[in-house]
């Protein structure tokens, strides 16, 4: 960075924007990863962290954790600037640069990679009494498993019926004094695989699913859970359910907040881009869960492969007598491995 202008900024460090971050170190461009969370690892470290994930090639089974901590440890080598707790407002072009505002303070970039996912990933919550009472660590009402170690002993109420729910149901057991699923329905749309092994441990008296049921209100002693009343959705019967610890897991909601503003072409709430991963602002690139092209699948997998395209062709954008193609790692330079070798 010559100039205070940096050449590559990346607008969330998921596993997407990880990837591109070291595609630009690969390409020796100077690169700042600008994330509205407090930590690096998007979807992986924010939802699901100690969850398996088996599809991503090469790991034929890996926690989201691990694999987002080895992500970091790729994509931070060549020493991007990392700023978090920042999530970008607004998305300026000027004459020979875009300007990105966010409240740490205002950066240059010759180039944007925007890798935001599902945006400020903002979980659901249930709109009943207490909930905003005891909502987080110390009150016993959570939206996110982080550690299965905090619910150990515990009577926990679980709610929802996708497929973290139903994970996590299993994932308590066990752990967790007692174990009580709810969902408005009787049907799961989680994994049907899981939602039968969930079923069969009901069936040996492991854990108590309730349905069709929702939380009416959460009731609290000194501050935290201590019994909740639930309703009988169908019969509108009413029950108490002591638990000291309520988990919520009813998704997120999609919004990419201030990013719809930046006259960006959008579909829902996807950013439209062509196979070179370009959106319709010249310097401005997307790649990952925030992108839209007819085929386009939602896995960490498609985002690796997009998050090079993108780079690369961002490189080729600030130099076009760079090439576009990297070449292959295995004889590059910049590893101190070259043909041969
Ligand atoms: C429960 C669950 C299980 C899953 N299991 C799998 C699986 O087994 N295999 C698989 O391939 N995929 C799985 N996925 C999907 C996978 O997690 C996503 O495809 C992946 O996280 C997308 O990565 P990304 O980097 O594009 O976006 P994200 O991981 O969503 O990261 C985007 C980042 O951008 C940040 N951001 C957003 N807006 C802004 C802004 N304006 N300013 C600054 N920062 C911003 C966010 O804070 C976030 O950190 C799963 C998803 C969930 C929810």
């Amino acid at each position: 960075m010559s100039d205070g202008i940096t050449d590559i900024t990346i607008i969330g460090g998921g596993p997407t924007g990880l990837f591109a971050a070291f595609y630009a170190g690969l390409r020796g461009v100077s690169c700042r990863i600008v994330d509205a969370l407090p930590q690096l690892g998007g979807q992986l470290m924010a939802l699901y962290p100690e969850k398996y994930i088996f599809d991503v090639g090469g790991l034929p089974r890996i926690l989201a954790k691990d694999l987002a901590r080895n992500m970091i440890e790729q994509g931070t080598q060549f020493g991007p600037e990392v700023v978090l707790e920042a999530e970008v407002q607004q998305l300026i072009p000027e004459d020979g640069h875009i300007r990105l505002v966010t409240p740490r303070g205002e950066f240059l970039t010759k180039t944007v990679c925007i890798t935001a996912g599902k945006g400020a990933l903002n979980p659901r919550v249930l709109e009943c009494p207490g909930w905003n009472e005891h909502y987080g660590e110390t009150g016993g009402v959570h939206t996110h498993v982080r550690q299965p170690e905090d619910f150990r002993g515990k009577r926990v109420l679980i709610v929802g019926g996708g497929d973290s729910a139903v994970d996590w149901v299993l994932g308590l057991r066990g752990i967790a004094r007692e174990v009580t699923l709810i969902h408005r329905r009787d049907e799961f749309r989680a994994h049907k695989s899981t939602v039968l092994e969930m079923r069969e441990a009901a069936a040996a008296g492991d854990v108590t699913i309730r349905t069709p049921y929702e939380v009416k209100e959460i009731h609290g002693d000194g501050g935290c859970v201590a019994h909740v009343t639930l309703i009988n959705s169908e019969t509108k019967e009413e029950d108490k359910l002591d638990v000291e610890a309520v988990v919520a897991l009813l998704g997120f909601k999609p919004d990419l907040g201030p990013i719809s503003n930046w006259g960006l072409e959008l579909q829902r709430n996807t950013i439209k881009v062509s196979q070179l991963m370009e959106t319709n602002i010249p310097g401005v690139y997307a790649a990952g869960d925030v992108v839209h092209y007819p085929g386009k699948l939602e896995l960490i997998a498609t985002g690796y492969g997009e998050a090079a395209i993108a780079v690369n062709n961002a490189v080729h954008h600030i130099n076009p007598k760079a090439r576009v193609s990297p070449g292959h790692s295995t004889n590059l330079k910049v590893f101190a491995q070259e043909e041969g070798e």
